[in-house]
């Protein structure tokens, strides 16, 4: 099996991803806030943890992977100040937050099946996880590491290990980043504490609302991810994903938790996506106009090519986004489709078989390439370089299979003559299958009779060692 490289937030570094448990890979993927379309910055961030999942399984890991959707206690300041965002979503659409969770995440698939992007087999709301959440806060108090103040339940990051460790700040850088535009709050014993709980001493307002045993209230959103994580993935988890901005106050947060919580390390690799950009800087759901999937295919794009635009260049680095750019995107996805139906084309008319050293080699190939920091643009180098290559079409065919059960760009879902496109050729095809049954019975004059009259509907049969093909005259 081989060994994929990857930049770990933590270390600083790129190194090698050796699993808790060999063989098996446990990641963790922070969800969509549920209260309006994702766009399509967002989209980046899930398109590449797609890619790193998918290379994993190309490779021979089992990969087991768990999201949250995150339907509650996500502020519209990440720190702990402001409005739900999902009561926002509510107010703006004079609905209930539950229905636009519901709405919003359907739309959030919706936009994913459009890329390609697979869904994680474990997929969490955090509404259905209150108890979990007051489980975990209830080994925290044990622990001596939260406590109440003012009504809300906070964690004490004074007593948490190496706190700044992820995100490389010192204390005082942050005071300087947070001084302005944050309002402290004086129930916290430090400036850096965040709130497990929140009860109705902050936001009388808030519609969702549980019962706990610190009052009735709702969940910080950090706590949701430790406690989702730690549920579905055990306490050692390898991989724990989502964009840069995550890194701190949110993935800092989990860490602290979660490791005050189970006594010893929780995940080693931090995979962190930088941001998709506009010309007039980040993308942000909250600033109104966003860009999504569908505004995309309005103006004529295939959704996949805005995944080849991705895939085009390196995740550690910020992307501009341009119609410019998109266009030189959607002309080069356009050309790979041809291309790539050219090489099925052949394929199908070619008698022999695929070469399944050369295929082997090929793939390792891609898994190391791409496998040195999820280098994707390299993998669609190779792509290129494999369509010139001096190969017979099957071998190049199940390469690119392989290559694009990571990629996902569809290359092989597209229709691949013309020809067939234009005409149903179902009726033909099941004329083939009775001539099949009649050569099989050795009624010659049956099967001859097939052959004239798909002849007489513009096709001749060849047959090859798959079976007999039609191919239009
Ligand atoms: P949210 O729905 O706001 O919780 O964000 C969903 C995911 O998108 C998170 O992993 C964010 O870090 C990520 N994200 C937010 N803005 C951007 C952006 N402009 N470009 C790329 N990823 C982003
Ligand atoms: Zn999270």
């Amino acid at each position: 099996m081989l060994t994929l490289n990857l930049y770990n937030t933590e270390t600083r570094a790129v190194g090698p991803i050796v699993p808790h448990e060999a063989g098996k890979i446990r990641m963790y993927t922070c969800g969509p806030t549920v209260y309006h379309y994702a766009h399509i910055g967002n989209l980046r961030t899930y398109i590449m943890e797609d890619v790193l999942e998918k290379l994993f399984r190309l490779a021979g890991y089992e990969v087991k992977r768990a999201m949250n959707i995150t339907d509650v206690g996500h502020l519209t300041s990440d720190a702990d100040t402001g409005e739900d965002k999902m009561l926002a979503g509510a107010k703006r659409e004079g609905k209930t937050a539950m229905e636009i969770a519901k709405f919003y995440t359907d739309a959030f698939f919706a936009d994913c099946e459009k890329l390609n992007i697979k869904r994680p087999e474990i997929v969490v709301p955090a509404t259905s996880c209150i108890d979990d959440f007051i489980k975990l806060i209830s080994v925290l108090f044990e622990k001596g590491y939260a406590y109440t103040s003012g009504g809300n339940v906070y964690f004490d990051t004074s007593k948490a290990k190496d706190y700044y460790r992820l995100s490389g700040h010192s204390a005082e850088d942050l005071m300087v980043g947070v001084r302005d535009d944050v309002t402290e709050d004086a129930n916290k014993r430090n400036r850096s504490d965040f709130v497990l709980w929140f009860t109705t001493s902050k936001f009388g307002e808030q519609e969702l609302r549980w019962d706990s045993p610190w009052g009735f209230g709702y969940p910080g959103w950090h706590i949701e991810c430790s406690a989702i994580s730690l549920k579905y993935l055990g306490e050692y988890l390898d991989i724990h994903a989502g964009g840069v901005d995550n890194i701190f106050p949110h993935h800092t947060n989990e860490i602290a938790q979660s490791e005050a919580a189970i006594g010893h390390e929780w995940c080693k690799y931090w995979f962190h996506p930088r941001h998709l950009n506009d010309k007039s800087g980040k993308m942000s759901k909250s600033k109104g106009g966003i860009l999504t999937v569908s505004v995309l295919e309005e103006r004529g794009y295939k959704p996949l090519a805005y995944r080849l635009f991705c895939l085009q260049s390196h995740y550690m680095k910020q992307l501009v986004f341009s119609y410019e750019s998109l266009d030189n995107a959607a002309a080069a996805y356009d050309k790979l489709l041809s291309r790539v139906a050219s090489v099925r084309k052949a394929a199908k008319e070619y008698a022999g078989e695929a070469d399944a050293d050369e295929t082997a080699r090929l793939t390792n190939e891609f898994i190391e390439t791409v496998g040195n920091d999820l280098n994707t643009s390299m993998g669609l180098t190779l792509l290129y370089d494999l369509l010139k290559a001096d190969l017979d079409p099957k071998t190049k065919l199940a390469a690119i299979a392989n290559f694009d059960s990571v990629l996902s760009l569809g290359l092989l879902d597209a229709p691949v003559e013309q020809e067939e496109e234009e005409g149903d050729t179902s009726h033909l095809e099941a004329l083939l299958i009775k001539r099949a049954e009649a050569k099989k019975a050795r009624d010659w004059a049956t099967a001859d009779a097939i052959r004239d009259e798909v002849k007489a509907a513009g096709y001749m049969i060849v047959d090859t060692p798959e079976g007999a093909k039609l191919k239009k005259i």
